[in-house]
């Protein structure tokens, strides 16, 4: 682990250190909302108990996130306020127990994924539930790392427990964003060139394809940065999901910068398109994939750049229950796409809204 004094020196300086183990992480966990709905520990709204081949565990602690990226409620920045992000840090936490048991239960079920969070227990008690989940229920775990709180040779311990599939979620697609929204800018501890440094190990650790990155797409970069920074997971070896900034809300990113940065990923993905052979226009939008030849408007009518991507199933597809369960024009990531979202889709892509200014994390506080 880097450093882990300094980790419980920032306990202390926010004075919310919490001895003991009551409701942290190995013994419990916070769910995501799918995950609750597919554990049947809330209603299911969603219709997600029936789709989803994945839960989504988070690691808990009474002191939460030590980072506090902008976007997200989990970091102890997100406490006393209000707002979309904020919801994610009021997520409940479940004995583990409860959480084998309801997943035993339920038939679908073909992966377990743990999100990391910052703090100095992150690695160790992440090693346990890899320990746990792998023996019982028996499903392939998959982890969303963190960068920060890793030091060289966990990830070795990591994959030798039992996890078979790692992500690390950048989510800034360049790093003038990262530093604003997860670094300095925020106060927070996270570097970009320590993200890019544990990808590169995830590469040689677990191999093509077996590890990925996340990123969000609105958060101020143009799509030229977005699909140079697809490119560079690209040639590690890994894969990109993109998700949309606050997918409900049309003031973070708009669906046209969605659609032409989801096709590009996916082209990029799949070595059909480099980002350095697309055509942009003056604002560094996509004009064109620099694709010879390929059928591109058959590809959109597939509706695959558009669907979900992320960990797979026992069947090698994408079950990963982590953005969907929005509507099309909502931008989600769904697993399924029909004819009348294709329509959304090809009008969407065709979209050039005026540039406006970059988003910023003040309006998310
Ligand atoms: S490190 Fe992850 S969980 Fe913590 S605040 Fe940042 S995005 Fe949220």
């Amino acid at each position: 682990m880097n450093d882990p004094d300094r980790f419980v020196r920032m306990l202390n300086a926010i004075g919310k250190y919490t001895a003991g183990n009551e409701g942290h992480s190995p013994e419990y966990v916070r769910l995501s909302p799918i995950a609750a709905e597919v554990c049947g520990l809330t209603p299911d709204n969603s219709g997600a108990a029936a789709r989803s081949g994945c839960l989504n565990l988070i690691l808990a602690y009474p002191e939460r996130c030590l980072a506090s990226c902008s976007y997200c409620g989990l970091g102890h920045g997100g406490d006393g306020a209000d707002g979309p992000a904020q919801e994610r840090g009021r997520l409940p936490v479940y004995p583990l127990p409860q959480i084998i048991a309801a997943s035993r239960k339920q038939k679908g079920l073909a992966r377990l994924c743990i999100s990391m969070v910052t703090h100095p227990r992150a690695v160790d008690d992440t090693l346990t539930l890899v320990e746990q989940l792998t023996a019982e229920p028996g499903l392939p775990v998959s982890l969303l790392l963190n960068p920060t709180v890793m030091d060289s040779g966990d990830l070795e311990l990591l994959r030798d427990a039992g996890a078979d599939h790692v992500a690390v979620a950048v989510a800034a697609a360049a790093p003038q964003l990262f530093d604003r929204d997860r670094g300095a800018g925020v106060g927070g501890p996270h570097r970009w060139q320590r993200y890019w440094l544990e990808l590169e190990r995830a590469a040689s650790t677990f191999g093509r394809g077996r590890f990925s990155c996340h990123l969000i797409a609105g958060l101020g970069e143009t799509e030229r940065q977005m699909m140079e920074t697809v490119q560079r997971v690209h040639e590690l070896g890994g894969v990109s999901c993109l998700h949309p900034f606050h997918p409900h809300d049309s003031n973070s990113c708009p669906a046209g910068q969605f659609r032409r940065v989801q096709l590009g990923r996916f082209l990029i993905n799949y070595g059909l398109a480099s980002w350095n052979r697309m055509e942009f226009d003056e604002d560094d939008r996509i004009t064109g994939f620099g694709l010879a030849g390929l059928p591109l408007d058959e590809l959109v009518g597939s509706g695959r750049p558009f669907m979900a991507c992320a960990c797979p199933g026992m069947e090698g597809k994408c079950i990963c229950g982590l953005s969907f369960g929005g509507a099309i024009n909502g931008l989600s990531n769904p697993l399924v796409i029909d004819t009348g979202d294709i329509q959304s889709i090809r009008k969407q892509l065709a979209t050039y809204l005026a540039v406006r200014e970059p988003w910023s994390p003040a309006l998310n506080r």
